[in-house]
């Protein structure tokens, strides 16, 4: 492993270990499901949107290190965004962990760790499963978003 895939290791880690934002919201103002039956992850995104910004945004559930980790990251990334650009951010997340195309790593910040999944394809569900919850969410789906 060379040091920057032992650092990138050290933050999925790090963020397994103590999710960031890992509670429920009582008073969100959006929430959906996200499911991901091939690993077994299952998580709730809350949302709290006001004026078109992520005032809050946590989640609970449980699953591999990827998915926590990527939650985690995500909820990070995330607070304070306007919407528009937090479904920026989910498509560019998306073509980083899925695709061949180029991302500006440096603009994703420490989502940039989770490039390696696109190696592993059954981990790029685990990866994006907390994002399609919050898609849905921000969407008020009212289906569980599932990797399926
Ligand atoms: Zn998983």
């Amino acid at each position: 492993m060379d040091a920057l895939q032992e650092l990138y290791q050290q933050v999925i880690v790090d963020h397994n270990k103590s999710p960031r934002n890992f509670h429920e919201m009582s008073n969100a103002s959006h929430h959906a499901e996200g499911y991901n039956p091939l690993c077994g992850d299952h998580f709730n995104v809350y949302l709290l949107v006001d004026n078109n910004i992520i005032k809050d945004i946590s989640f609970t559930g449980h699953g591999c290190a990827i998915s926590t980790a990527s939650a985690s990251l995500m909820t990070e990334a995330l607070k304070g965004k306007n919407i528009s650009d937090a479904e920026k951010l989910f498509n560019e997340f998306h073509d980083l962990v899925s695709t061949e195309k180029h991302i500006e790593k440096t603009h994703l910040g420490k989502l940039a760790v989770l490039a390696g999944v696109k190696e592993f394809p059954a981990r790029v569900k685990c990866a994006t499963l907390a994002w399609h919850a919050l898609h849905g969410a921000m969407h008020n789906s009212t289906e569980p978003a599932k990797t399926e």
